[in-house]
């Protein structure tokens, strides 16, 4: 299975219409920051708020009308966003979550008319579950990575960075599973083949980072991170988007839980902005110095915007927070 830009431009013309052509504007600070321009792709004003539904709705209308319904895994922005995509489309949705999934996204799902099941406590037993519903209930899985059409479709916002920013000399992805890194890869170094793509993990729990160095897939543990939606592993089987990602990504850098706490921060007090953590280790990684110089405009993709509200103020207004086994500690921004 090999895929290639056409891919990518058939998932645009399927999508049109359903998933919005999200604005690419730029961070004043963050540019006077890095020297270039820095800008910021909004996937946080999709219609369910994260980048997951161009992958979603381009798997779900890859599928013959005839099926008993759709099932997958989530950390929560692929259920949503297949839920979304299965609505419109009359057909019944299972999504698969760890207990690890935060309440705000599980509801989100169950709002949409999708059967939610809270399997284990992580994106492993999520992803047996969905398998199980495939094999013996006849749903069609859609993998939250690992799949040709949900890849293709985030591939959409590689397009979209270069219409609108030619001159762009890198793109700075959240990296978990790598169906976006591996989508956006895909496209901006098949229309630019200069531009610098790099994948941006926690340090907590990288999966493809760890995968890429040990030139297969790994098992990780998984823990909380204040990027929740960068949780999980990238599947002992997989098939495209860990080869994808090894072969076309320039470089991986991670980023601590305190680096996303402050990078959080940082959006919300000089971009006016909200977003997940797994959003802003772009910034992070930035912020914290782990990248090179840059010879042109950098772009990074603020990918979702479902965060939790009650610990989003507490981040905002310094407060601490636990996360299971650690405690990050408060920190007023800029202070
Ligand atoms: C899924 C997700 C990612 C990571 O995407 P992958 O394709 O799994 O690498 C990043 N940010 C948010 C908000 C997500 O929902």
């Amino acid at each position: 299975m090999s895929l290639s830009l056409a891919d990518v431009l058939a998932a645009r013309r399927a999508i049109a219409g359903v998933v919005v052509r999200t604005p690419l504007v730029p961070s004043p600070f963050m540019s006077a920051r890095l020297g270039q321009d820095f800008l910021l792709k909004l996937e946080t004003t999709q219609p369910v708020g994260a980048f997951k539904l161009r992958g979603a709705v381009n798997a779900v209308a890859g599928i013959d009308g005839d099926v008993r319904g759709v099932t997958c895994c989530s950390t929560g922005n692929h259920g949503r966003a297949v839920a979304f995509a299965a609505r419109a489309r009359g057909l019944r949705a299972v999504v698969c979550m760890s207990a690890l999934v935060p309440k705000t996204k599980v509801d989100a799902i169950r709002t949409l008319g999708a059967e939610v099941r809270i399997v284990g406590r992580s994106q492993d037993d999520a992803l047996a579950e969905s398998g199980r519903l495939a094999r013996e209930d006849g749903l069609v899985e859609i993998s939250p990575f690992d799949d040709p059409l949900v890849i293709a479709g985030q591939g959409t916002i590689g397009l979209e960075l270069l219409e609108d920013r030619p001159d762009l000399a890198a793109i700075l992805v959240p990296l978990s599973g790598g169906g976006l890194a591996a989508g956006v890869a895909l496209a901006a170094r098949a229309i630019k083949p200069s531009i610098r793509v790099i994948g941006v993990s926690m340090e907590r729990g990288a999966a493809m980072h760890q995968s890429i160095r040990a030139g297969r897939p790994v098992e990780i543990e998984e823990v909380p991170s204040l990027a929740d939606s960068l949780g999980g592993g990238i599947g002992m089987g997989n098939r495209l988007s860990f080869p994808l990602c090894r072969d076309l990504l320039d470089d991986c850098v991670l980023v601590t839980e305190d680096e996303i706490y402050d990078a959080m921060q940082t959006l919300y007090f000089e971009d006016r902005m909200v977003a997940e953590g797994a959003s802003v280790v772009g910034i992070a990684a930035i912020k914290s110095g782990r990248l090179p110089a840059f010879a042109g405009p950098v772009a990074t993709v603020l990918t979702g915007r479902n965060v939790d509200m009650t610990s989003f103020t507490t981040i905002v207004n310094g407060g601490a927070v636990s996360l299971g086994d650690i405690e990050i500690e408060g920190r007023a921004y800029g202070a």
